[in-house]
């Protein structure tokens, strides 16, 4: 049965001839994934559609339509929907214009709720996977271009279906979208496996300062480190993945020096510990097993204030 909200925003949808799609800074495959994978859908329904992330699309070029998507919006937009954000500063700047979003579709658990209609779900592992329920529901239809852009969502935020909400109906929608025509391996090569030779040079200088305490482990890239191996992004180039692997530690953290007076963090616990709570204090939020903040400050100063309260997390889950 189609709930009340969805048959609104498919009402919605229906009303609607210029749509606009956002997303978070920084995207990763599930910002970039859902917005293409609803926006395709949305153009196959005959709707003008503009996809906009501040940051652009940069790495994703490798999926359908990817060069549609835009820095700035410049139409006229009678419905704006943000996809896997959970909060409207994450934006960036494109919501200046528009500020009251009408949908709002999104996994994190601290989303702000900012839409008009917020479709959230914290228990999915991506918002594409939210969209791969609600897309019929909302009067549009799968094609392959939708599917490949689906499931190179569901397989980045579950780094290759490793995360721990993983479970059998996650794999029976990737399956399905597997069917309607996307190429997991060219999507788990294209996403996960295959990096530029500087990004490992770049997880060299990071994992030479690499420490492990009291269950947490920890480094930081720097400026300087991007400056010598010529890494082009501003990320971690996915080294949190690599230091989540470090048996005896149950968190993983990460600092990226962004400027000298900012250095975006992330973290990522194993299952059973909530990070998602203390990036949310730090500014940022998240999900429980990886979340994420940006913070003003030196790298030392953010290094040491970010530690101290990590580690106290730590102390306070062992008491228990
Ligand atoms: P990452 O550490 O890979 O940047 O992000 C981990 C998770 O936390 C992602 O789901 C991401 O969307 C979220 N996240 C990262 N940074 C921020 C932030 O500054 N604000 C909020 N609200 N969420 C963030
Ligand atoms: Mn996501």
């Amino acid at each position: 049965m189609v709930s009340e909200l969805d048959r609104k925003i498919a009402q919605r949808i229906a009303n609607s001839e210029n749509i606009l799609i956002a997303s978070h800074v920084r995207p990763d495959a599930d910002a970039v994934g859902s917005m293409l994978g609803l926006g395709i859908a949305l153009l196959n329904a005959g709707k003008q559609v503009q996809m906009v992330l501040q940051d652009g699309a940069k790495g994703f070029e490798y999926l359908p339509k990817a060069d549609l998507i835009v820095n700035t919006p410049s139409i006229n937009a009678d419905m704006i929907v943000v996809v896997d954000c959970s909060d409207p500063e994450r934006v960036g700047d494109v919501l200046d214009a528009y500020p009251s979003p009408d949908l709002v579709v999104d996994h994190h658990k601290t989303n702000l709720q900012f839409g008009e209609f917020n479709v959230v779900e914290p228990e999915q592992v991506a918002t594409s996977a939210i969209l791969y329920d609600r897309i019929p529901l909302w009067g549009l239809a799968f094609d392959e271009e939708v599917a490949i852009c689906l499931l190179s969502a569901i397989v980045g935020d579950t780094i290759g279906f490793r995360t721990a909400q993983v479970d059998s109906e996650v794999l029976r929608k990737s399956a399905a979208l597997m069917d309607l025509g996307a190429n997991l391996f060219e999507i788990y090569s294209e996403g996960l496996t295959l990096k530029p030779f500087q990004a490992i040079r770049y997880w060299g200088s990071g994992l030479q300062r690499v420490q492990c305490e009291d269950k947490l482990v920890w480094t930081s890239l720097t400026l300087a480190d991007r400056e010598e191996v010529g890494y082009p992004g501003n990320d971690d180039a996915d080294l949190v993945n690599i230091l989540s692997s470090v048996k005896e530690a149950s968190i993983a953290v990460i600092f990226v020096e962004q400027s000298k007076n900012k250095v975006k963090i992330s973290w990522r616990a194993k299952p059973g510990i909530d990070v998602s709570g203390i990036a949310f204090e730090f500014g940022g939020g998240g999900h429980a097993a990886a979340a994420g903040a940006d913070i003003e400050g030196t790298l030392s100063d953010v290094q040491e204030k970010v530690i101290q309260k990590t580690k106290q997390l730590l102390t306070n889950i062992n008491k228990r």
